[in-house]
């Protein structure tokens, strides 16, 4: 047994040098002989890397799995209702949505946001579809998906527009919360055939409107808006 003269660790006798501290191992004792074959593997094994591609094999798998075997039960064996389309369609949500991460990265933000309402109204229309009626569906699912989206496709827009700054972010944040709240507001009254008029949507209004004008002070006053920087660290 030796240890090494350096830091003393215990070394392994076909070691030619302490794999602590590199010193190399000089034994006068067994100088000429040949060193014992290394119980060590030479090579470091490592796993490869899993590909995107590879990941998009294994979810298109799943999710296919998935709905078929669902489909496959609701045929054969729970008949009752057409359940299955449930779990359908959530599959194709889930295949849209991460579709431009896994199959597709150049696709276009605005693109990949319209496949994704076109995917969730698509999946509300089949369960209104199961229900008995699908007025819910026209009156209040569609318009706040289509919201949701527009909404969604505006803020991108203008952040690709202008430079973006988590303070011009908030800002357009907190413009469209109070637009898309009246907008959902008016959308239930309507379903609800009360007199079309802002409650509490018009409480939200109030705050955004308070916060916006104060963003927009900051944003304005170069002084204000170094120090805010400066204090939330960004
Ligand atoms: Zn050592």
């Amino acid at each position: 047994m030796s240890y090494c003269v350096n830091c003393g660790v215990e070394l392994e006798a076909s070691l030619k040098e302490c794999p602590l501290c590199h010193t190399p191992v000089i034994n006068p004792k067994e100088a000429g002989k040949e060193l014992p074959p290394s119980p060590y593997p030479t090579d470091k094994g490592q796993v490869e890397e899993v590909k995107r591609k590879d990941l998009g094999i294994l979810l298109s798998v799943v999710l296919t799995a998935t709905a078929g075997t669902c489909f496959l039960l609701n045929l054969l064996v729970f008949d009752h209702s057409l359940w299955s389309l449930q779990v359908i369609g959530i599959c194709i949500c889930l295949f849209v949505f991460t579709f431009p991460m896994v199959y597709y990265r150049k696709m276009p933000p605005a693109l990949s946001l319209l496949a994704d309402g076109v995917a969730v109204a698509v999946y509300l229309y089949m369960i209104a579809y199961l229900t008995p009626s699908t007025a819910w569906f026209w009156q209040l699912g569609l318009p706040i998906v289509v919201l949701v989206i527009l909404n969604t496709e505006i803020f991108t827009f203008l952040a690709r527009l202008v430079p973006f700054s988590l303070l011009s972010g908030a800002l357009c944040l907190f413009i469209e919360i109070p637009l898309f709240c009246a907008a959902l507001e008016l959308m239930i009254r309507r379903m609800l055939q009360s007199p079309l008029r802002l409650t509490w949507s018009a409480v939200v209004l109030t705050v955004c409107a308070i916060i916006d004008v104060a963003l927009v002070t900051i944003l304005v006053k170069k002084r204000l808006r170094n120090e805010v920087r400066r204090r939330l660290h960004f």
